[in-house]
């Protein structure tokens, strides 16, 4: 034991993203007195409103890049904040969703476009001068078809895997090369999940907003990814909710994040899931802890 405090690194694609995917989890972890850090790889500059009741900040509209990426940054702080948690960008551009037939193409210059290397090389330096001892990103498929998703679980799977060798993405005066111990993907919208709490709500009387979402998603046939870590973060749902309700363009008070009442939840659902995707410790799934196995030797 070193008595080092332990480090937690969560990897997001844009602003508001940390509140959706295993926010409660960073609540947490922070409330014990681990180090976490969220990283945002984009600035969210490319995001409509989404909020029917949100206002711009005074002298801020949402109509231009410039303004988008101000008021994203005012709500990304508001929301790091409700998370006790600290936050860096990794300053790239949000590469958008391109919607329609055929996709249009990305636009220039932004993250998706930007090549593997040069894309990850600010979060290689970031992970050697942060130390994380366990990184949390997407898995392989983004979690969400959104290139940046994809392009964040990319550059946070390079980093996991690059920071700790000398040989790779030298920079003069940059940190030490640092070997996270454990990298996992968020698990957010499990299809397990949704059907407990649509079964939860229809059999105490109330409207379930997820039943069209459950057999679009089943008619799709999504695979389902594999669990091996819960956390208990009922104690943080409070927090998570709070950090969403800063993002106050991107989401709607009244609407489907809040669909479920807390207590409900707290119920049939008290825990965020992870996947460990890879460790350098000796570990033993299903796991409650992502420092399992780490404490023992830091
Ligand atoms: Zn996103």
């Amino acid at each position: 034991m070193t008595g080092e405090p332990l480090r937690l690194m969560a990897v997001h694609a844009h602003p508001d993203d940390e509140a959706s995917k295993g926010a409660a989890t960073t609540a947490k972890y922070a409330a014990e007195g681990v180090e976490v850090l969220v990283v945002t790889c984009t600035g969210g500059e490319r995001g409509d409103v989404l909020n029917p009741s949100f206002v711009p900040p005074e002298g801020l509209s949402f109509d231009t890049i410039e303004d988008k990426r101000a008021v994203r940054r005012l709500e990304m702080a508001a929301a790091a904040a409700a998370l006790g948690v600290r936050q860096q960008w990794l300053g790239f551009v949000d590469s958008g969703l391109p919607e329609g037939d055929p996709l249009p193409p990305l636009p220039e210059g932004c993250f998706a476009l930007v090549p593997l290397e040069e894309a990850a090389a600010p979060l290689v330096e970031l992970v050697r001068q942060f130390r994380p001892h366990v990184m949390t990103t997407y898995d392989p498929t983004g979690g969400y078809p959104h290139p940046d998703h994809i392009r964040c679980h990319e550059v946070a799977f390079e980093a996991y895997h690059a920071a700790g060798d000398a040989g790779r993405y030298a920079v003069d005066g940059g940190a030490e090369p640092w070997a996270p111990r454990k990298l996992y993907y968020n698990h957010g919208f499990s299809m397990e999940r949704i059907r407990a709490a649509h079964e939860a709500m229809t059999g105490a009387g109330l409207e379930s907003p997820f039943g069209d979402w459950i057999e679009s998603r089943t008619a799709r046939e999504i695979p389902e990814r594999e669990v091996t870590t819960r956390i208990d973060v009922s104690d943080h749902f409070a927090q998570r909710d709070a950090a969403l309700v800063a993002h106050a363009s991107q989401i709607d008070p009244d609407g489907f994040f809040f669909a479920v009442p807390r207590d409900l939840e707290v119920d049939v659902w008290p825990t965020e899931e992870f996947e460990l995707a890879d460790s350098r410790v000796p570990v033993e799934t299903p796991e409650d802890d992502l420092f399992a196995g780490v404490r023992e030797e830091s």
